[in-house]
């Protein structure tokens, strides 16, 4: 076999070709490798590469009896983002901060992956801590877009996208907050998508907007997500907002009679031609499966952006507070003095957008802001889930641009206003997927809990209506 096959190969068939003996795992990894050390020194979409690691954990698997091989995941090269913590392998959320910090444990998601016998080819790049849409990390390197050298693959799991893009590895896991598994994946044409919240772990996940956060998966294919979902979602006693899962968490629904609602208010957006037509063609497609699609005026999104933010930032403000260079992170500071090492530490280990971000959540959270601004942003966050609630009385799902247009330039200045279309999801904690049409995408959102049908929807349309 050409190994060349492996980039356009779904996960389940490589996995399945090496258990049964017919491919290497070796081989496989060692091809991966090869492709990270040609294309990834101007790529930038890993931040470590875990090669050694990869190759023993490679040859153990091959070493396994060809009998006694399981693993839904057998020898498949994965690259985990690097705010998800790896045992023995570093994880620097993209900080200075982390730059040394080799993890004790897994997260309960790396944990799962390697239990079903994935290997872990290394960490990818993101915007420090997750915060941004870029992947501009001033330290590790600005991430590339395998479909274009001038632009950026979004962020902020924009390694995870460009690896998955730029064939590095079969399929990626990223962190998704207010849009940066989906963002990314649509800024490269690929599948991203973000799980129900409470589906996958959080446990070893860096924290950001721990209200939010939720491990998600980027890929080729809307089939290989929902086979790595399968590996990663369940209940986790370590994660006290883990959920245990209802039945049809992934069962597969038929399109035909299926209610698809497209909120006006997203389409009345600044958006370029090509995503309005991507919308157009995703209805046409959805109709003639047999379901009933209809527009309709959703809530009033202006809201969306700044209650985002406002929590995301007070969120950030105190989980961000154990990063003084004494309990956690890197002492950089040569003062004996407490309150002047913490100063010292902090301000050399943040960049200026996280210091930035911490300032204003401390500004937020403070006793004469809370009320008015941290409390309200709540009570909007209620009415945004109220609304989500009152469209999933009429629809099963929902359809929406992802992005505006075009991924941003290399160097481009962060645009919080272009979270409008991905944080709903994070605020209400929905399932989204961001599905490629035509030269850029579409999302998906679904009603708590109801992964499978998102992801059955995405694979409908990647298997008859994406050539139409
Ligand atoms: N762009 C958003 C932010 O900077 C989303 C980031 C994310 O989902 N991690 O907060």
């Amino acid at each position: 076999m050409e190994m060349q096959m492996l980039l356009s190969m779904r996960v389940e068939h490589a996995a399945d070709l090496m258990k049964k003996g017919e491919l290497s795992v070796r081989e496989v990894t060692s091809y991966f490798l090869e492709r990270i050390r040609e294309t990834d020194g101007k790529m930038h979409a890993f931040i470590t590469v875990d090669a050694d690691g990869a190759m023993a954990r490679a040859a153990a698997l091959d070493a396994c009896p060809v009998s006694e091989r399981k693993g839904r995941l057998f020898g498949v090269p994965v690259s985990v983002k690097d705010n998800i913590l790896t045992a023995g392998i570093r994880t620097t959320a993209g900080s200075a901060f982390l730059k040394d910090f080799v993890p004790q444990v897994n997260a309960e998601v790396t944990a799962r992956l390697l239990r079903e016998g994935a290997v872990i080819l290394g960490k990818t790049n993101l915007d420090e801590f997750g915060m941004g849409s870029a992947t501009q990390n001033e330290i590790y390197g600005y991430t590339v877009n395998p479909r274009d050298p001038k632009r950026s693959p979004g962020g902020s799991s924009g390694g995870a996208a460009a690896a998955v893009g730029a064939g590095l590895c079969m399929v990626s896991i990223g962190t998704d907050t207010g849009g940066s598994v989906r963002q990314p994946a649509a800024c490269c044409g690929l599948y991203g998508l973000k799980p129900s919240y409470g589906a996958v772990s959080r446990y070893g996940l860096i924290a950001y907007a721990s209200s939010m956060d939720q491990a998600g998966i980027i890929g080729r294919y809307p089939e290989d997500l929902q086979l790595v979902l399968s590996v990663i979602s369940g209940k986790d006693e370590k994660d006290a907002t883990s959920l245990p899962l209802p039945e049809e968490y992934l069962k597969e629904s038929p399109l035909s009679g299926c209610k698809v609602g497209v909120p006006e208010e997203f389409l009345k957006e600044n958006i370029s031609s090509e995503v309005r037509d991507a919308v157009i063609v995703f209805e046409d497609f959805l109709r003639s499966e047999g379901a009933e699609v209809t527009h309709f005026s959703f809530t009033d999104i202006s809201l969306f952006v700044p209650v985002y933010y406002m929590l995301a930032c007070c969120e950030a403000s105190s989980n961000l507070g154990r990063y003084d260079g004494i309990r956690y992170g890197t002492n950089c500071s040569t003062s004996e003095e407490l309150r002047k090492m913490y100063q010292e530490n902090r301000t050399a280990g943040f960049s200026d957008e996280v210091r930035k971000r911490i300032l204003m959540g401390t500004y937020m959270l403070s006793e004469e802001n809370y009320t008015d601004l941290y409390l309200k942003a709540m009570k909007a966050r209620k009415l945004i889930r109220r609304a989500y609630a009152q469209a999933f009385k009429r629809f099963d799902l929902l359809l929406s641009p992802c992005i505006r247009g075009k991924a941003p330039y290399l160097t481009d200045p962060v645009i919080y206003d272009d979270d409008i279309f991905t944080v709903g999801a994070n605020l209400a904690g929905l399932p989204d997927c961001a599905v490629p049409v035509g030269g850029t995408s579409v999302q998906l959102t679904g009603n708590r809990m109801m992964d499978g049908l998102v992801l059955s929807a995405a694979s409908g349309f990647s298997k008859g209506g994406a050539e139409k």
